[in-house]
């Protein structure tokens, strides 16, 4: 009951900012492939889809670069229950569990969740690393030139201030 608390009235609409990543197999194809499909997992609607970007990965172990790109879908699904959700999906793409920031063939996060703000480490809210993520803030800028991160700020200001070593290149389509 706390989330509904937090995202307004029982049974609302919560605005989910859903960030992609992929870099094994057909990166770009998986990433493509779950735009196409999150909304619909989510029992929601698709309200934008940003571009794919390729980007150098950062932190974990050497791999190749990924494919990245930012859905914001409009649920009134819990945000534990989308969790639950973009994990099933990573599963059917056929992600495994191993390395930490290793490579993987699908990775959704959370990014916000409407005006929810959480520290269960099962699904913090806003996405804890987020806004120091180029491969997460210059999709979504993208389709939402107002985008904030509550209790950070606006995400137009974050990209403005730039990003130290975060190689991202629009991938055209
Ligand atoms: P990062 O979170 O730094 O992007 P990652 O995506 O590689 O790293 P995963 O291995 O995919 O990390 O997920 C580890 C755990 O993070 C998940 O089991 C999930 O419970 C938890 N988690 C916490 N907050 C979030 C969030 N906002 N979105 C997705 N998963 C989250
Ligand atoms: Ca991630
Ligand atoms: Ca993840």
């Amino acid at each position: 009951m706390w989330w509904r608390v937090c995202a307004g009235n029982s049974g609302s609409t919560v605005e989910y900012v859903v960030a992609v990543g992929a870099n094994l197999g057909n990166a770009a194809q998986v990433v493509n492939e779950a735009l196409a499909n999150v909304a619909e997992k989510l029992d929601g609607s698709l309200v934008g889809r940003s571009s794919l970007f390729r980007t150098a990965p950062v932190g974990g172990p050497d791999q190749p670069d990924f494919v990245n790109a930012v859905a914001i879908v409009n649920s009134e699904l819990e945000p534990r229950n989308v969790l639950t959700r973009l994990q099933a999906m990573e599963n059917d793409a056929g992600r495994i569990r191993d390395v930490r920031w290793g490579p993987r063939t699908l990775d959704l996060d959370v990014i916000v969740a409407g005006q929810v703000v959480s520290d269960d480490p099962v699904l913090t809210i806003p996405h804890p690393r987020a806004h120091e993520r180029a491969f997460v803030l210059v999709p979504w800028l993208e389709i939402d030139p107002s985008a904030q991160i509550p209790g950070v700020g606006s995400v137009r200001d974050l990209v403005d201030a730039g990003f130290d070593q975060q190689d991202i290149t629009l991938v055209e389509s």
